[in-house]
């Protein structure tokens, strides 16, 4: 992951930041032994599992296994690459970035996007212009209309496009940008005659920004009865549909501060929510909801309510996308507003108390499930309970808190009057499906973490304790290596990260645990690495364990050689060559009292890696 900044730059700023005050920016964490302890920022939980060392400097997830240094929690947590985590942490420090050693490519990169946010901001003071004159008079009349002040508009940098081929278009050129970069941007396309045509043209403007306020693309409504009613930026090198939500550079910290996100579709209802005090409301754009959105909500807050249409809210696309939310954890509420009314309208007329009122009656995500089947099917019959039943048992399936999933199951029996105990047994039977086809697809944390769990034998014990062994005392590697090294390692995940610290410590790195965080670039492998860094085992007699460790890993690579020898046994007795497989004999042999003499020193240890 390194290779942009010099090594010695990327652990020096890492040793300037105490991981545990780094991380109390974000999460409220309890001192709890020699660790700190604090709800997970990365997934929902009621009872911490978020363990960060001081001594270590590393974090660690128990719950759903994220794991890392200071640059991994920036990574996962701003949604940031490697290096942009290294220059956010540089900046937050106030240290200069050694530019000189950014890749050309990189370089080059950097100041395109540069360039093209320069032309976006252009474009926006071009169309915020021309709001203002004379041309611009029916707009201001329009928004006026809709109820929003001259600062509202200010603030969302709303502007307006005149109705012409290429206004736009000539300022950008008079400004020195390019045919090519205009187009690339989007602003304008090449007509038959080979001229420019201005995307936006007798348009309300909305520009959208990123989450850091620079303009990536922008939005256009109709001002009559004109086609297509929204238009936005194509996908440009700055902006590409799904990714954004619109107003999250205005509302991220009142959506950290309120633990809450209201989710709305409009522009036009996320810039009404703003002006009457609702300042956590975002827009999806016009689009379903994203998993890069919800991820992107997901920074600021883990609970989001919808507040849509009243017309949409049931749609599938406006389901898939909730559901996509609750399946990366977030608590999702469904907020009605009276019908035939779209949120700006309810504002507009109702105002910011009645806003709060249905906001604070919005419906838990199954709940309103609920309601919209019981008026799909009918409920007075027993075909209609069971329809709705079996549409409801998935959504069941996945809350992840049993006395949750319990009142569900209760308040379910009671509307439809059906027994508990068939909607227990449609869920049984749904996770009778549902284990079975985890065979064959990606399983959710969770399950992997359950999992883990239940699957550590003495041999995963023992390589475990051998890894953190070796990271916490380096003066052992050389044994370690001659008793097998990396061969002792059956797992990927342990091969990949004995073999690094190997690696770079033979490259005469005198490397620190928190920094080889930093070398791993496979999250499972990290993963597992703060796992074992971080798992409280009393290792009081570490020279004896060390040895007992060593010991059953090295009967382990010997049972595996046996096995790969007697294979190539029997291949030599069915060709017959009877010299070979007498060889590979006396070899087994040997293998085996090598194994036996192990196996007695294993036992003079006692039994520590039972239990
Ligand atoms: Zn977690």
């Amino acid at each position: 992951m390194p290779g942009f900044f010099p090594q010695d730059f990327i652990e020096d700023l890492r040793n300037r930041v105490n991981v545990v005050d780094f991380i109390r920016e974000y999460v409220v964490l309890k001192k709890q032994g020699q660790n700190y302890t604090g709800l997970c920022p990365f997934h929902a939980e009621k009872t911490p599992s978020f363990v960060v060392s001081p001594h270590k400097q590393i974090f660690h997830c128990f719950g759903c296994g994220k794991g890392g240094n200071v640059y991994s929690f920036l990574m996962e947590k701003e949604g940031l690459t490697f290096p942009e985590a290294v220059v956010e942490l540089a900046n937050r420090c106030g240290v200069p970035v050694p530019q000189d050693d950014l890749s050309p490519e990189r370089v080059r990169q950097n100041s395109l996007r540069e360039r093209f946010y320069h032309i976006n901001e252009l474009a926006a003071d071009f169309f915020q212009r021309m709001l203002y004159e004379p041309k611009g008079k029916r707009v201001r009349q329009y928004l006026q209309n809709r109820g929003l002040a001259d600062q509202t508009y200010k603030l969302f940098l709303l502007g307006f496009a005149p109705d012409s081929w290429d206004e736009l278009s000539s300022f950008l050129l008079q400004n020195r940008v390019t045919e090519k970069e205009i187009i690339t941007i989007g602003l304008a396309k090449k007509s038959q005659k080979d001229t420019l045509v201005d995307r936006f043209r007798n348009r309300l403007i909305f520009p959208i920004s990123n989450v850091s306020g620079k303009i990536i693309g922008f939005g256009g409504r109709v001002l009559d009865d004109g086609q297509p009613k929204y238009l936005n930026s194509p996908d440009t090198p700055l902006f590409s549909k799904g990714k954004h939500l619109y107003g999250l550079n205005l509302a991220k910290g009142v959506i950290r501060s309120n633990e809450q996100a209201i989710l709305m579709e409009g522009y036009m209802d996320v810039i009404t929510a703003h002006q009457h005090g609702v300042k956590q409301a975002v827009g999806t754009l016009g689009t379903a909801l994203t998993e890069e959105q919800g991820k992107l909500i997901m920074r600021y807050t883990y609970n989001v309510v919808t507040c849509f249409d009243a017309d949409s809210a049931g749609q599938e696309a406006t389901k898939r996308g909730l559901d996509i939310l609750q399946q990366l954890g977030v608590k999702v509420a469904v907020m009605t507003v009276p019908e035939g009314k779209d949120p700006d309208d309810f504002l507009k007329k109702q105002g910011y108390e009645e806003f709060q009122k249905a906001l604070s009656q919005a419906y838990p995500f199954f709940e309103y499930n609920l309601l919209k089947l019981m008026e799909k099917y009918n409920r007075d019959n027993i075909s209609g309970k069971i329809q709705i039943i079996q549409e409801l048992v998935p959504d069941l399936y996945k809350v992840q808190s049993p006395v949750k999933r319990q009142g569900y199951i209760q308040m379910l029996a009671e509307r439809l009057s059906f027994s508990e105990q068939a909607i227990h047994a449609e869920i049984r039977k749904y996770q009778t499906g549902q284990s079975q086809s985890f065979k064959n697809r990606e399983r959710p944390s969770e399950i992997v973490a359950e999992h883990k769990k239940d699957v550590f034998t003495a041999a995963d014990k023992a390589q475990r304790v051998l890894i953190r062994l070796v990271l916490e005392t380096p003066e052992i590697m050389p044994e370690v290596e001659k008793a097998g090294g990396k061969e002792l390692f059956s797992g990927n995940l342990y091969q990949e990260i004995y073999q690094t610290n190997y690696l770079l410590s033979q490259a005469g790195h005198n490397i620190k645990v928190e920094d080889l965080v930093t070398h791993i670039e496979n999250e499972d492998v990290r993963q597992a690495l703060t796992e074992i860094l971080l798992t409280d085992e009393l290792l009081q007699d570490g020279k004896r364990i060390y040895q007992d460790c060593l010991t059953t890993l090295q009967i382990e690579l010997i049972n595996k050689k046996i096995e790969e020898k007697n294979f190539l046994m029997t291949q030599c007795e069915k060709n017959r060559d009877v010299t070979k497989s007498l060889k590979i004999m006396a070899e087994v042999q040997a293998f085996i009292k090598e194994r036996q003499s192990l196996l007695s020193t294993l036992k003079k240890g006692g039994e520590n890696l039972e239990g």
